[in-house]
Parts: C-alpha cells; sequence; structure tokens
C-alpha cells in the first residue's frame, strides 16, 4: 500500500534501535526521508546508515538527548519544518510509589511528558501554516492499564495523553492530525532488559523467563518492531486524516476488555 507520503519529512526521536527504529523504517519504506535520534552517536549512525542504504530515503542524525533543551534544539536547528514528528523517549525507571520524591517526578514528568509537549509546541505552528502535519507519541499500554512498578510511567504518559487529548481536536481541522501508539510487550532491548532481570529473580534461564511471558499474552508472543513500526507509519501517512486523538494500542489482546 502506498501512504502517500514519499518526499515527506520526519523527526524520529529515540530512533537508534527499538520501536523507534521500527517507526524509522517504515516510514523510510514508504519514501519518507528522516532526521534521527539517540544519544549514543555510533548505534545512531550505523542504524541511519543502514536505512539509508536500504530504502534510499535520506537520513540524517542528531546525537542528542531528546530530554534536555540543547537536545531538542539540536533538533529542531537540523530539521526546522518537518511533515512528521514522532515523539519517543526511554521510559522511566521501574520502583514502587514510596520511594519517588520530587526529583524522580520532576525527571519522569519532563522525560515522557514535558519533552513531547515542547517539541510538538515548537513544531505544531508550521504545520498548521502548511495545512499538512502528522504527530505521533509513542505511550505505553500502562496509559490505559496501569503497571504498579511503573507508577512514574502511568501518571506522566496520562499528562502527554490529556494534553493530545485536548490539542488534536483543535488542530486537526487545519490537516495537522496528533496521535498516541501504546505498546504493550515488544521485543526490543527493553524487554530483553527486563526478561533478564525476571529470569535472574526467579532462578530460571532467560528462554524460560521468555516462554512464562510469552504464555500470559494471548497472543502467545511479544510483537514485533516491524509490526509496531507499520501501524505507527499508517498513522503519519496520507490515510490517518480523520483518525484524531485517538490511542491505538498494541498489545496483542493483553488488555482485557470488551470495548477498546
Ligand atoms: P529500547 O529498545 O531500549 O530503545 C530505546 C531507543 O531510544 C534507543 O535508540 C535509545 O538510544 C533511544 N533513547 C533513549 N533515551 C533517549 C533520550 N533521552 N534521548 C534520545 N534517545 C533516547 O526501547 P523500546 O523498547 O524501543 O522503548 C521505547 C519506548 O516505548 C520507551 O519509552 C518504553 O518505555 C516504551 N515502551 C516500550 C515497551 C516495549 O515492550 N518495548 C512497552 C511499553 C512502553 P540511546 O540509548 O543511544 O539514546
Amino acid at each position: 500500500m502506498d501512504l502517500g507520503i514519499k518526499g515527506k519529512r520526519a523527526i524520529v526521536c529515540a530512533s537508534s534501535k527499538g520501536l523507534g527504529r521500527g517507526v524509522a523504517e517504515k516510514l523510510a519504506e514508504a519514501g519518507v526521508d528522516l532526521t534521527l535520534n539517540a544519544r549514543t552517536e555510533a548505534t545512531l549512525r550505523a542504524t541511519a546508515n543502514e536505512i539509508a542504504d536500504k530504502y534510499g530515503v535520506k537520513v540524517q542524525i542528531v546525537a542528542e538527548d531528546v530530554t534536555t533543551e540543547t537536545g531538542r534544539n539540536a533538533l529542531l536547528k537540523a530539521e526546522p519544518q518537518p511533515d512528521i514528528l514522532v515523539n519517543n523517549a526511554g521510559g522511566p525507571p521501574a520502583g514502587n510509589w514510596s520511594e519517588w520524591g520530587e526529583e524522580e517526578w520532576l525527571k519522569a514528568i519532563n522525560n515522557n511528558m514535558l519533552t513531547p509537549i515542547l517539541l510538538m509546541n515548537a513544531i505544531l505552528p508550521g504545520m498548521i501554516e502548511r495545512r499538512w502535519g502528522r504527530v505521533l507519541n509513542i505511550t505505553s499500554g500502562s496509559v490505559k492499564s496501569p503497571i504498579s512498578s511503573l507508577g512514574l510511567s502511568n501518571a506522566a504518559r496520562n499528562g502527554l495523553t490529556g494534553f493530545v487529548a485536548g490539542t488534536s481536536r483543535q488542530v486537526a481541522k487545519h490537516g495537522v492530525i496528533i496521535n498516541n501508539i501504546l505498546p504493550g510487550s515488544h521485543d526490543t532491548d527493553r524487554t530483553k532488559g527486563f526478561l533478564e532481570r525476571t529470569a535472574q529473580a526467579k532462578g530460571i534461564s532467560i528462554e524460560a523467563a521468555r516462554a512464562e511471558a510469552y504464555a500470559e499474552n494471548p497472543a502467545g508472543r511479544y510483537g514485533t518492531a516491524e509490526e509496531f513500526g507499520a501501524a505507527a507509519a499508517f498513522l503519519c501517512s496520507q490515510y490517518s486524516g480523520f483518525i484524531v486523538g485517538q490511542n491505538l494500542l498494541l498489545d496483542g489482546g493483553a488488555y482485557n476488555s470488551t470495548q477498546g
């Protein structure tokens, strides 16, 4: 399917690996030129080269921490007029509600709520003027169904979700579409680390921990970055113009609900 976005330009935050890379690959496959971002320059450069070689699109990199003002300014300087913005960053650490003080809360709010909001604030006026834009925020299934140990994520990401709910409805008439995409468990480095810790805590092999985790999901597995990227690319496509302020959950059916 031609997504109708060949020649458009996208910023994809936190995209040298995992879900961000999955989105970058599928946008590149659709013919979108990319500005990729991550903190580690070597990995980012390798990803950018692989994507440029494979899909023949232009790819530039900004090796910065997107959760800092310096990082965001560098991204905006490299690509001041993106047609597509994909917001992403690492998630807050796990823990317990009783351990988190002001410092931890401010960091989570900055990284997973304020950072995407500030990037939207910077980029939306240009999209409105050009009468076309797509913004997709990678949040988490924890927005719909809380993960107790990820209270910082549950809360900060719901703040972003609230902002998107109202703002998406203000900008849609200008051809600017904002949605959120909610990953459940996907096979990435992040979940690999989680499975390693679970295996160690239970005294079992990583393969056994993986088999247990897969068995808990109705699909019998975790999702892939490729599947995630394809759904995300559709939400950034020409055909997503009537999908406004939605929260698309990709979790293999793990969230048990009759509707939505
Ligand atoms: P991942 O495999 O660990 O990849 C994270 C990517 O983001 C890397 O390219 C990393 O590169 C980059 N990154 C991290 N922090 C950054 C920062 N501050 N500035 C710029 N780049 C940054 O993680 P993932 O599994 O794709 O997860 C992506 C997001 O989805 C996270 O917020 C995660 O909490 C959320 N999520 C994931 C899952 C899942 O199952 N995978 C489920 C729910 C929610 P550098 O380290 O070099 O910066």
